[in-house]
């Protein structure tokens, strides 16, 4: 299946949840979720009796579109973290969230993680010193991200690194912000994760 490139409030109001898909404008007025909680379409202020399943496969397309990830790739995800230790449904969002793509957004370089993504491959990054531009590179603790110097004039990233305070970088996390640079100080734990998501939905749809 293509990557979905449709209107992407859609997808949250799909979801009945804010994802934060596009930057800015998620933390305004304008929030398309703001203005009308229903799902879309023709049939979306009727009332629907939703079975188990559904809630699951829901939880599941909400953590998807949260991350941006095709579903082949997501189920990979989840098989390498059920061969884990540890909690199962706490190791897939681990392994989201230690994706290359994700850590350049949750640092401020991007205000979406769409916009980080292209931003990794267009190679604006290094990591420990090596050019970089695959958005799903598991990234280490003690790996450190860095804005490569040609990149340091773009708008965009720099207006991003001023507005990254009001969401705040998670404290596995450190920004240098005048050296444009990132440290990836610890694992996460469960806690740093807030989006409202419910983990062991995915395990036990992916576990029938
Ligand atoms: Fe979702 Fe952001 Fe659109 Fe609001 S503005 S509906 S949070 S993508």
């Amino acid at each position: 299946m293509a990557r979905y490139s449709g209107p992407v409030c859609r997808l949250c109001r799909r979801e009945g949840a804010e994802l934060f898909l596009k930057g800015e404008r998620c933390f305004t007025d304008k929030c398309a979720i703001k203005r009308r909680s229903y799902p879309p379409g023709q049939h979306g202020q009727g009332r629907v009796k939703v079975s188990d399943y559904g809630v699951q496969l829901r939880e599941k397309q909400k953590v998807r579109r949260i991350y941006g990830i095709l579903e082949k790739q997501f189920r990979g995800y989840f098989e390498t973290a059920d061969r884990m230790k540890g909690v199962t449904g706490e190791n897939l969002l681990f392994l989201l969230e230690r994706r290359l793509d994700n850590v350049v957004y949750r640092l401020g370089f991007a205000t979406s993680r769409t916009e980080a993504r292209q931003l990794v491959r267009h190679g604006h990054f290094t990591l420990n010193g090596r050019k970089v531009n695959i958005p799903s590179i598991q990234v280490k603790p003690g790996e450190v991200l860095q804005l490569r110097e040609k990149s340091r004039k773009i708008t965009a990233i720099n207006e991003s690194l001023e507005a990254v305070v009001r969401r705040g970088i998670p404290q596995w996390l450190e920004l240098d912000k005048d050296a444009a640079k990132g440290t990836m100080k610890m694992l996460p734990v469960r806690e740093d994760i807030t989006m409202p998501i419910q983990e062991q939905l995915i395990v036990e749809l992916y576990s029938k």
